[in-house]
C-alpha cells in the first residue's frame, strides 16, 4: 500500500515535469520564478532556487542534476 502511494507519486511528478519540460518552464514554480510561501514569517513569495527565478525549464534540469 506504501510502495503504491509513493509509486502514484513519483508518477505525478513526472508527468507534471514533462509536461513542465514542454512547456520549457521550470516544474517547481511552473515558470512563475517565485515559489509561495505557506508560511506567515515570509509573507509572500521567495525566488524559486530550482532556477534561480528564471522559470526556465533549462535551468531547473542544471540545478536538479
Ligand atoms: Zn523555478
Amino acid at each position: 500500500m506504501k510502495t503504491k502511494l509513493i509509486n502514484w507519486f513519483e508518477k505525478r511528478k513526472k508527468v507534471h515535469q514533462e509536461k513542465m519540460m514542454k512547456l520549457g518552464k521550470c516544474p517547481d514554480c511552473r515558470g512563475y520564478g517565485v515559489v509561495i510561501v505557506p508560511i506567515h514569517y515570509a509573507g509572500s513569495n521567495i525566488e524559486c532556487y530550482k532556477c534561480n527565478g528564471t522559470g526556465k525549464f533549462s535551468e531547473w534540469e542544471k540545478n536538479t542534476q
